[in-house]
């Protein structure tokens, strides 16, 4: 099988590592890729949002089967794009239609969609420049923090949560009259805040049948003790340990048992992954977000714990039968440590050569934001790459994470000493 994965990052690099492990694969193709995919891979120099594009390339090297990395794609509608095509309707896409991906773009739509399928979450009300002074209203009924939320896609920047009223008023006023985040930000939601641990689920349906995948913890902001900016992730660990069955007997049943279904009765066609985010009240989860894409460092912990042939599992989502699977995980703990451009998630210098690579032997390498250039590997995003070790419990595992970092090495790299800290 010619199979294409769009995407840059390290989820993409370990999606590429797991199905350039199936027997079933004949040619793997990455759009566009990195320093990592290149080696197991073709790139191709194509945005991912580069329909037409992408359209020629699946035609040419005879594709047949699509995977979607990253968010943005979805959300633009291009799992529809091939099913309105003659010529692409019968190449599977594994990732939701427009229906489906608007789960995550747009909050407001998630939220009314878990009302309706008494899926638990933080009360909520959503406004418009038209009602502010009923968002200001709403605030006033709310204990602080308070939490605003972009309705719209904010390259994972559109939440804000805030201390004082007088502030989160200013914020909304700016969010919704002076478009903070542009057009995502016309409406907002504002939800009671939620205290507790996070942690993420994440599901890979056919739009009926399920298979839940292992949790994941990662660790969002770039200083330690969970301090300072948010990033996309500076690491992560699979499974979580406070999950234990109980915990997990609730998530499935009132959390991905009601999201399946709830796809069914909205009549939401859906043959992907789900990411669940969840947040740990007592002993009780709510959903803090649904996303209609593996997440990026949680992949790195996540995939290389499945043990099954990943494209069986894909060809399984699209035809219908992932009844028929059995999911085999291997037990162990898996962790991934992110290393950074010095800098990010602020300004940061691209184009550091990385070495060491040859030194790591206890660890599983995945490239983020790297690309080849003259026969060397260098650094060309904010997140670099990422160190992914297995452990019989995280502390071992990390250990491995930790050792293998030490030996790569480039200009102004960083990441952070203490994952698990809070475990
Ligand atoms: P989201 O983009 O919806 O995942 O929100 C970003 C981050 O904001 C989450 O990962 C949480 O840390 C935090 N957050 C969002 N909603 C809430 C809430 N209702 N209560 C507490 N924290 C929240």
């Amino acid at each position: 099988m010619n199979i294409l994965i769009l995407g840059s990052g390290g989820r993409e690099h370990t999606f590429a590592w797991k199905i350039a492990q199936s027997k079933k694969l004949t040619n793997l193709f990455v759009a566009p890729g990195n320093a990592g995919t290149a080696k197991i891979a073709t790139n191709v120099e194509i945005s991912v949002t580069d329909f037409p594009a992408i359209k020629k390339l699946v035609l040419a090297e005879n594709i047949e089967m699509v995977v979607v990395g990253p968010e943005d794609p979805l959300v633009q509608g291009v799992h529809d794009f091939f099913l309105k095509d003659d010529e692409l309707k019968n190449i599977p896409v594994i990732g939701p239609e427009k229906k489906g991906a608007i789960l995550e773009g747009s909050k407001e739509f998630a939220k009314e969609f878990m009302a309706r399928h008494n899926v638990p979450t933080a009360a909520y009300q959503s406004f418009t420049s038209e009602s502010l002074e009923a968002g200001y209203a709403f605030l006033e009924t709310l204990n602080p923090p308070y939490v605003l939320k972009a309705d719209g896609l904010a390259a994972g920047k559109g939440v804000l949560i805030l201390d004082d009223i007088e502030e989160a008023k200013a914020e909304l006023k700016s969010m919704l009259v002076d478009a903070k985040f542009g057009n995502a930000s016309a409406k907002v939601v504002i939800e009671e805040f939620l205290s507790g641990i996070e942690l993420s689920v994440f599901v890979l349906t056919d739009g009926k049948n399920y298979i839940t995948l292992p949790t994941a913890k990662d660790y969002k902001r770039i200083g330690e003790g969970d301090t300072g900016l948010n990033t996309g992730g500076m690491g992560a660990i699979s499974p979580v340990p406070f999950a234990d069955a109980t915990f997990m007997q609730k998530i499935e049943d009132r959390i991905v048992k009601p999201t399946i279904e709830g796809f069914q009765k909205d009549e939401i066609p859906y043959k992907g992954f789900v990411f669940i985010g969840l947040i740990k009240v007592g002993e009780e989860p709510y959903v803090i977000e649904y996303n209609v894409r593996m997440g990026d460092p949680e992949t790195e912990v996540v995939l290389p714990r499945v043990k099954n042939d990943m494209v069986e599992l894909l060809q399984a989502t699209a035809n219908g039968t992932l009844n028929t699977i059995k999911l085999d995980l291997d037990d162990r703990t898996a962790t991934t440590i992110v290393a950074v451009s010095g800098g990010y998630p602020e300004a940061y210098e691209k184009g550091k050569v990385i070495t060491g690579f040859e030194n790591v032997e206890d660890s599983i390498v995945f490239h983020a934001g790297t690309q080849l250039k003259d026969d060397e590997v260098v650094s060309s995003g904010g997140r670099v790459l990422a160190v992914t070790s297995f452990g019989n419990d995280f502390k071992e595992a990390l250990k491995t994470s930790y050792k293998s970092m030490e030996k790569i090495a480039f200009d102004k790299m960083n990441y952070r000493k203490d994952l698990g800290f809070d475990l």
